[in-house]
């Protein structure tokens, strides 16, 4: 659609009442052109809704509390932006109920789909109250279930976009809304299966949503609106001296993002490029700042960057009888690898052994080591850190070394990756 722009606000944009004042506010100076606005679940919500979906498979008796405590924040949030009686209160509460309904059932074996189907309530409710609050100051507004736009396949917690449908669904749903005119508000993270069942794209997905949304409605240019400045050399948490880049090529987005640079979400990019779509990751604390312009011709002359990705293990898996495992094995490990969708970051191989590093979050490593013991001699080595180096300069590697243990390696061109074991440094006088 021309001149359409996509917005993504991320759950710290609206984490509070001013918050959401605040992105309603970066809004309403864009509202004299087609809006399609993606939104997070508010602050810290999805994890907080985690534990609910945690404590419900425990069957600890905690799973509604919890759950109260994050209705609780929302209608503290939502008495900060309207008045008692607004019928938001009643649309909001819908999706506390029907979450309320899972938690009166028996915990679902799958705990994947029981998660998905608890988790969507964060997004629903943020983008319902998002939506009624810039009503409320004046803009036409339409909320889209994104469950009736993107279709998914039924792997839960981890759902691959079904992109033909997809596409057909977006123009469907969501193009005639704005064709009318409204400012069209809608969830980021969550899509759906074809029997209705809800999933989600991964945690951290509204970024990838939003690109979706991009991608089927030929989006003129796509906003990702942050609390820092733009894309950084290094995440400020961690390093000192970092700055900020202007410009940045496609590719070089999606080799930082993919190893752990937390700015946008490794997916993003892949529907962005394939159709030249712009994307710009701008601050909402300082909305007339520039940001980062991320597009496809950019000259690559880059400074040092660097990632971190925590959590992480490293798998070695030897052939028990010395058969070598190149030649007969590769292909078994790769399957079960893609069975489990397991993100590898690095891999190396010997004759007989095998080592890949790969992202340690529930329990997939577990069930991969279990799947190769049968045939294998597996060790896992866990809590050890990814650092990915790109555009390196001597003087960072070592910097970089400092305190760690580095237990594997690997160079090319542009890149320099090093998974490492931080050193803890006891306190010898014992205080
Ligand atoms: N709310 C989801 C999460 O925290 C999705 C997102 O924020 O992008 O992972
Ligand atoms: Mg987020």
């Amino acid at each position: 659609m021309k001149n359409l722009k996509v917005f993504k606000f991320g759950g710290s944009s609206v984490r509070d009442a001013d918050n959401v004042k605040n992105s309603a506010s970066i809004i309403v100076s864009f509202q004299n052109q087609p809006l399609l606005i993606v939104v997070s679940a508010m602050g810290k919500t999805t994890n907080a809704l985690e534990e609910v979906v945690g404590a419900h498979a425990a069957k600890n008796g905690k799973a509604l509390e919890i759950l109260n405590a994050i209705k609780e924040q929302h209608y503290q949030i939502m008495s900060g932006l309207f008045e008692p009686g607004d019928e938001v209160y009643a649309a909001v509460n819908d999706h506390f109920v029907s979450v309320e309904w899972v938690l009166e059932e028996e915990p679902h074996p799958n705990y994947d789909y029981m998660y998905d189907q608890i988790i969507c309530a964060g997004e629903l409710v943020s983008s319902v109250i998002l939506a009624a609050y810039l009503n409320r100051i004046g803009l036409k507004t339409a909320w889209l279930d994104a469950r009736d736009v993107i279709l998914t396949d039924d792997i839960y917690r981890e759902g691959w976009v079904q992109w033909d449908e997809t596409v057909e669904r977006a123009k469907a749903k969501a193009l005639p809304l704005l064709e009318k005119g409204n400012l069209v508000v809608t969830q980021g993270f969550i899509g759906s299966t074809r029997e209705n069942a809800t999933t989600t794209l991964g945690r951290e997905g509204s970024d990838y949503t939003a690109a979706i949304f991009s991608f089927c409605l030929d989006a003129e240019e796509m906003t990702i609106w942050k609390d820092v400045p733009g894309v950084l050399t290094a995440d400020p948490r961690l390093f000192e001296n970092v700055e900020k880049l202007d410009r940045l090529s496609y590719r070089e987005a999606i080799e930082m993002t993919y190893y752990g640079a937390k700015v946008i979400h490794p997916k993003t990019i892949k529907p962005l490029q394939n159709k030249s779509i712009p994307l710009r990751v701008r601050s909402f604390i300082d909305p007339k700042g520039e940001g980062t312009l991320i597009s496809g011709d950019v000259e690559d002359n880059y400074p040092p960057m660097v990632a971190v990705e925590r959590h992480q293990a490293l798998v070695s898996i030897s052939t028990r009888d010395f058969s070598f495992v190149a030649e007969h094995h590769m292909s078994v490990l790769f399957s079960h690898i893609a069975d489990l969708r397991l993100q590898v970051n690095m891999m190396q191989n010997t004759a007989i052994s095998f080592v890949v590093c790969v992202n340690d979050i529930d329990d997939k490593v577990e069930r991969f080591a279990q799947s190769m013991q049968k045939d294998f001699k597996v060790l896992i080595d866990r809590n050890l850190e990814l650092i990915t180096v790109r555009h390196s300069l001597p003087t960072v590697l070592e910097n970089l070394r400092k305190g760690k243990i580095l237990l594997m390696e690997e160079r090319t061109k542009d890149t320099v990756q090093m998974v490492v074991k931080n050193v803890q440094v006891l306190d010898w006088k014992g205080d």
